[in-house]
């Protein structure tokens, strides 16, 4: 299993340069650990992984869980985190939801009353 950023996070980004191999990345404005460029630091030139042993807090560099619903729970809230921080998200959705409601309802009541929409 490979490392990841926590909430502990504050963003120091001293991590991101340790890394040997890149892994760590800024993906919408939050640090981020590519689980397919992380090594663990293993076969590198350190004996510890890197991010972990330079994080000030601690915790903000943990190694992933192996429970499974634990990593599916992260990339879910990882996901969402993500849909939610864009600009007017749910606003848009809705907008969508009322008008495709109302349409279906405006077919609805002319079937009813057996008239052309
Ligand atoms: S070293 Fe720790 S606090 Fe700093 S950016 Fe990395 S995870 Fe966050
Ligand atoms: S464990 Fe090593 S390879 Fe993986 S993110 Fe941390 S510093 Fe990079």
């Amino acid at each position: 299993m490979t490392y990841k950023i926590t909430s502990e996070c504050i963003s120091c980004n001293l991590c991101q340069s340790a890394c040997p191999t890149g892994a760590i990345k800024i993906v919408d404005n939050s640090l981020w650990i590519d689980p397919d460029l992380c090594t663990n630091c293993v076969g590198s030139l350190y004996s510890v992984p890197q991010c972990k042993a330079g994080c000030p807090t601690c915790d903000g560099c943990i190694k992933q869980s192996t429970d499974y619903w634990e990593s599916w729970f992260d990339t879910y809230n990882r996901l969402v985190a993500k849909l939610t921080k864009k600009q007017d998200y749910w606003e848009n959705w809705f907008n969508f939801y009322s008008q495709k409601f109302s349409e279906q309802l405006q077919e609805h009541q002319c079937r009813v009353l057996g008239v052309e929409p």
